[in-house]
C-alpha cells in the first residue's frame, strides 16, 4: 500500500487567537507548528497562547457576559445567531472539510459525510433550544409566589480534543451559546485550524465581541490556566481520563467551577450467534476502525459468542486486509494516518504489548509507507480480559477479539474496566438485547447498530468515562444555574 502525498495549496486563513473579537498574536509572540499527519510536515504556525492570553480571553468573556449586547439579547435572537452560524458552516462546508482532513488526517469522504453534517445539525438543534429553556412556578406553602429561572452559568472554559475537532466544538458551543453563556475555547494543539475558521464564521454571523474567544495552545500552557482560573465559572473537557483528573483537581483547588467531562472508553461490543451476520461483521468493523480507531466510544473489546467465533473473525480479517489506507484527499480512501507522531508511537506500543502478552495477531501490525503516521488495520484474536490491550484505550486501528459462552459471563466481563462510555449488542433476540442493555454500565448502548449519533440523543459516560451528558436536552443543565425566586404576596 503506497501512500500518496496530500494536495498542497489549501490556504490557511486563520492562525491567531480570537480574543474580544480581534485576531491577536500570543502575548509572548510564540507560535507552534500544526502538523499534516499524512506527511509529518508542518502546515503552518499558530499563535501559542499561554496564561496571559487566557487571562485576556477570560476578561473579555466576563465583560461580554455582564455588559454589552449579549446579556440583553432576546433568547430567540440568540437562536437566530446560531442558525446563521450553521448556515455559514454549511456554505463553507467543502473548505472546512478539507481543512479538517488536512489537520487531522481523516479521509475527506468521512469529513464530508460525517463531521460536517453532524456539526451543522448540532448547531441547528441548539438554535432551537435558545428560547425554549424555562423555569417552573412552584406552589410553596404560605402567601408566596415562587418560581425558578434557568440562567446561564457565566464564563465557560471549553477544552476539546483532536479526533473530531469541528464536532467537539459544536457539542460545546451549542448548549453554551443557546443559554447565553460566554466562551473561552482551547482547541487541541494537533488540530487548531477548523476551530479558528468557525470562530471567524461566528464573527460574521454577528456574535458580539467577547462572547466567543478561542485560544490555541498546548494543554499545560493554555488548557491548565483555563481549568484553574478563578474567574471561569465552568469548565467542559473532552479528552483523556488522565487529564480529566487534572481538570477536576484544578477546578477543586481554584473556585469550585462546574465541571463536565467526557473521557476515555473501552467499550464492549457483544455479538451473539443469532445475530444478522452480515450486519454484525460490518457494524463491528466500523465500530472499531472508523476514524482510524480514534473514537472514545470505539467498540474496542469485541466479544464474539464461541459458536460463531471462527467464521466471524475470518470475515473481519478479510475486511481489514481489503481496507484502503492512504492519502486522506483520495475520495476512495477509507483510513488515513493517525493524528500525530506521538499517537502513532502509542498505538505501535500497544501492538507490541498485544504480541508480548500472547494475543494472536491475525493481520496488520506494521506501518504503511515511509512518511506520515499510517498504520495497517490490525486484528488480535485470543485476547484475554486482563491483557493491556483489553484494559487500556488504544485509540488506533487495532481490534481485540475475545470469546464468550453465555449471557451472565459476558455482562460481568464487559463491566470489568474502569470505563463506561458505550456498549453494543448484536442479536435477533429481544430478551438478549434487553438483558445486555440493562446489564452493561455504560452511558450509551447501541442494539444492532453502532456509532449512531444525533444532536438530540445524550452522550456521556458512567464511571471514569466522565461526568455529565453532552447533546440533547440533558446537556443544557450543565450550562445553566437554577435560581429560585420567592415573592411575598
Ligand atoms: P490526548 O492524549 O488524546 O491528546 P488529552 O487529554 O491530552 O488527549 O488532550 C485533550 C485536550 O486537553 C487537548 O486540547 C489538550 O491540549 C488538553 N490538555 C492536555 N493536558 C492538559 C492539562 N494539563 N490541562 C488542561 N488541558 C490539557
Amino acid at each position: 500500500m503506497a501512500v500518496a502525498p496530500s494536495p498542497a495549496g489549501i490556504e490557511i486563513k486563520y492562525k491567531k487567537a480570537l480574543i474580544n473579537g480581534e485576531w491577536t498574536d500570543a502575548a509572548s509572540g510564540k507560535t507552534f507548528d500544526t502538523i499534516n499527519p499524512a506527511t509529518g510536515e508542518p502546515i503552518c504556525g499558530v499563535a501559542e497562547c499561554e496564561k496571559a492570553d487566557v487571562d485576556m480571553a477570560v476578561k473579555s468573556a466576563r465583560r461580554a457576559f455582564e455588559t454589552g449586547p449579549w446579556p440583553k439579547m432576546n433568547a430567540s435572537d440568540r437562536g437566530r445567531l446560531m442558525y446563521k452560524l450553521a448556515d455559514l458552516i454549511e456554505k463553507n462546508m467543502e473548505e472546512l472539510a478539507r481543512l479538517e482532513s488536512l489537520d487531522n488526517g481523516k479521509p475527506i469522504a468521512d469529513s464530508m459525510a460525517a463531521d460536517l453534517p453532524l456539526t451543522i445539525a448540532c448547531y441547528r438543534y441548539y438554535a432551537g433550544w435558545a428560547d425554549k429553556v424555562h423555569g417552573k412556578t412552584i406552589p410553596v406553602n404560605g402567601p408566596f409566589h415562587c418560581y425558578t429561572r434557568h440562567e446561564p452559568v457565566g464564563v465557560c472554559g471549553q477544552i476539546i480534543p483532536w479526533n473530531f475537532p469541528l464536532l467537539m466544538q459544536a457539542w460545546k458551543w451549542g448548549p453554551a451559546l443557546a443559554l447565553g453563556n460566554t466562551i473561552v475555547l482551547k482547541p487541541a494543539e494537533q488540530t487548531p485550524l477548523s476551530a479558528l475558521y468557525v470562530a471567524q464564521l461566528a464573527m460574521e454571523a454577528g456574535y458580539p465581541a467577547g462572547v466567543i474567544n478561542v485560544v490555541p495552545g498546548m494543554g499545560p500552557g493554555a488548557g491548565a490556566p483555563i481549568a484553574s482560573h478563578h474567574d471561569v465559572d465552568k469548565v467542559a473537557f473532552t479528552g483523556s481520563t488522565e487529564v480529566g483528573h487534572l481538570i477536576m483537581e484544578a477546578a477543586a483547588k481554584s473556585n469550585l467551577k462546574r465541571v463536565s467531562l467526557e473521557l476515555g472508553g473501552k467499550s464492549p461490543n457483544i455479538v451473539f450467534a443469532d445475530a444478522d451476520m452480515d450486519a454484525a461483521v460490518d457494524g463491528s468493523f466500523f465500530a472499531l476502525f472508523f476514524n482510524q480507531g480514534q473514537c472514545c466510544c470505539a467498540g474496542s473489546r469485541l466479544f464474539v459468542e464461541e459458536k460463531i467465533h471462527g467464521e466471524f473473525v475470518d470475515r473481519l480479517v478479510a475486511k481489514a486486509k481489503a481496507r484502503k489506507v492512504g492519502d486522506p484527499f483520495n475520495k476512495q480512501t477509507e483510513q488515513g494516518p493517525q493524528v500525530s507522531d506521538e499517537q502513532f508511537g502509542k498505538v505501535m506500543g500497544y501492538i507490541e504489548a498485544g504480541q508480548k502478552e500472547g494475543a494472536k495477531m491475525l493481520c496488520g501490525g506494521g506501518r504503511v509507507g515511509d512518511k506520515g503516521y499510517f498504520i495497517q488495520p490490525t486484528v488480535f484474536d485470543d485476547v484475554k480480559d486482563d491483557m493491556k490491550i483489553a484494559q487500556e484505550e488504544i485509540f488506533g486501528p487495532v481490534m481485540s477479539v475475545l470469546k464468550f459462552k453465555d449471557m451472565d459471563e459476558v455482562v460481568q466481563r464487559s463491566n470489568r474496566t474502569a470505563y463506561g462510555l458505550a456498549a453494543a449488542v448484536w442479536t435477533k433476540d429481544i430478551q438478549k438485547a434487553l438483558r445486555i442493555s440493562n446489564g452493561v454500565r455504560a452511558g450509551t448502548v447501541w442494539v444492532n447498530c453502532y456509532d449512531v449519533f444525533d444532536a438530540a440523543a445524550p452522550f456521556g459516560g458512567f464511571k471514569q468515562s466522565g461526568i455529565g451528558r453532552e447533546l440533547g436536552e440533558y446537556a443544557l443543565e450543565h450550562y445553566s444555574e437554577v435560581k429560585t425566586v420567592t415573592i411575598k404576596i
